[in-house]
């Protein structure tokens, strides 16, 4: 093994990245970049029937967004690849050919059915559930008369009996597994494909991976994994960590019912990478109990596995939301207002033009502080864009208010300047001329000229829509 630091992700592409696996690469690229090592993106497609091309795109595309740009993988090159498993299917088959030649792995005759017929049998006499080594001492002519039937077999690996496998683990300490507790399992399916734990192994072991930083789920491939690794001669063990399980708010795996589990659902309601990045690092890791914000080149510096830690992490959206609101007001005017433009036009406004987005930079100031999604932006700024139709309770704001909506418009069609503060003072005046509480006198205004009850600051707002624009709506609004 060599002193460069190699680590890798391993998914499967099945659409977008779950956040799960997202904070694994996230940790992994960390490790590498602190380390001058080398991040590999390794995608496990050998199971065709699920593998789409989105779905692989998606992945692709996910890691991107977040700024884990792979150093070997799919279209970065490398000196280990091919990167895509299904490209590497002759390795595992050797690798599999060579366990059984050393009498580490043997065929395995047994149909589904019968398996699940004695696993069911084991279950009712208390027995463990899993192979149950039926196969394990097949004579050449028990195998041959298998052959004859037409049965084709998978292969399994022979774990060897009465052993503890340990192993040292950056997070979860020493962690041994007594072998007993480590039924014989296929690597090899019937059909020729390997599985996961032998494909795994397989290429950890040809990429020269030197430390495996994967989630606890994938604890009990660890021991599995090593044991292989031990029966193909293989003496350099790579250092582990497994991350802490990611929990809902009501304590159990993290499930949709609390929110969304993939990555790409976050992108399209408006968080920013910066902040999913953020948020996504701190599920497991911490610096100190205070610091919550990092930026990416912080993370670099300051992230360590030792200070990952064993308990369950909560996922929890309103702390997403609320890094997300950070990290919208750290952007510029301009800035934000290229993010909001795709919102904007995917909500049917037309900002895609040098005006729309000049009108964007305009109202910028005015929103940032409300917003914590992007998707949150385009009703508060559609009145800047288009005519506009009062919503339900814009429309409730406005009954009765004629009489009061004529004088307003009087009031403001006085006015020289048209700014923020001469409108103020215009408006606070006829307010306090009528006896009106500042949300009495303002709201139904707001009604009016922006058609919702949830546009910027009131002033700012008919100063950014300006005078004609304003009146128009005001007098529509008083018929
Ligand atoms: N495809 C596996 C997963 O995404 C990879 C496991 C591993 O890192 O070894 O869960
Ligand atoms: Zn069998």
């Amino acid at each position: 093994m060599n002193d460069t630091v190699r680590v890798r992700i391993a998914p499967a592409p099945s659409g977008s990245i779950h956040v799960g696996n997202a904070r694994s690469a996230l940790y992994n690229w960390l490790f590498a970049r602190q380390h001058g090592g080398v991040f590999v993106l390794r995608v496990e497609d050998t199971d065709q029937k699920r593998v789409t091309d989105e779905a692989y795109a998606a992945v692709l595309e996910d890691l991107r967004w977040l700024g884990l740009q792979w150093d070997e993988g799919p279209g970065a090159g490398g000196d280990f690849g091919p990167y895509r498993q299904s490209e590497r299917l002759g390795h595992y088959e050797s690798a599999a050919r060579d366990l059984i030649a050393r009498g580490h792995a043997y065929p395995c005759y047994c149909t589904q059915e019968e398996l699940a017929e004695r696993r069911k049998l084991a279950q009712a006499a208390k027995r463990p559930p899993g192979y149950d080594g039926h196969c394990r001492s097949l004579t050449d002519e028990e195998c041959a008369a298998y052959e004859a039937e037409g049965r084709a077999p998978a292969i399994r690996f022979r774990v060897p009996d009465d052993a503890t496998v340990a192993f040292d683990d950056v997070v979860r300490g020493t962690v041994p597994t007594r072998t007993e507790q480590i039924p014989d399992f296929v690597i090899l399916r019937s059909d020729g494909s390997p599985t996961y734990m032998l494909a795994a192994t397989v290429d950890d072991i040809a990429m020269d991976i030197t430390h495996i930083i994967r989630g606890e789920d994938l604890l009990p491939a660890t021991p599995r994994q090593l044991l292989m690794r031990e029966a193909m001669g293989i003496t350099e063990v790579p250092v582990f960590g497994h991350l802490p399980l990611l929990i809902s708010p009501d304590g159990r795996p993290l499930s949709k019912r609390w929110g969304d589990v993939a990555v790409d659902a976050y992108r399209r309601q408006g968080f920013l990478p910066e902040a999913m990045v953020n948020y996504l690092v701190l599920l497991g890791w911490s610096y100190d109990d205070r610091t919550n914000v990092f930026s990416v080149d912080e993370l670099i510096e300051k992230f360590s596995l030792q200070r990952v830690g064993k308990n369950p992490a909560t996922f929890d959206v309103n702390k997403l939301e609320w890094l997300n609101g950070h990290y919208i007001r750290s952007k510029s005017a301009g800035d934000l207002a290229e993010e909001l433009v795709p919102f904007c036009v995917a909500a049917g406004i037309p900002a895609d033009t040098d005006e729309g987005r000049a009108t964007l930079r305009a109202v910028a100031p005015l929103v940032v502080e409300r917003l914590k999604r992007l998707s949150e932006a385009p009703p508060m700024v559609r009145f800047l864009f288009e005519e506009v139709t009062p919503d339900e309770r814009a429309a409730k704001v406005l009954e009765d208010q004629r009489d009061y909506l004529v004088e307003v418009a009087q009031a403001l069609e006085r006015l020289e300047k048209w700014t923020s503060v001469a409108i103020e003072e215009a408006l606070r005046a006829l307010a306090a001329g009528r006896g009106l509480k500042p949300k009495q006198a303002f709201q139904p205004i707001r009604a009016a000229v922006t058609g919702t009850l949830v546009s910027p600051p009131l002033f700012e707002s008919l100063e950014l829509l300006g005078k004609k624009r304003t009146l128009a709506r005001l007098s529509a609004a008083s018929k």
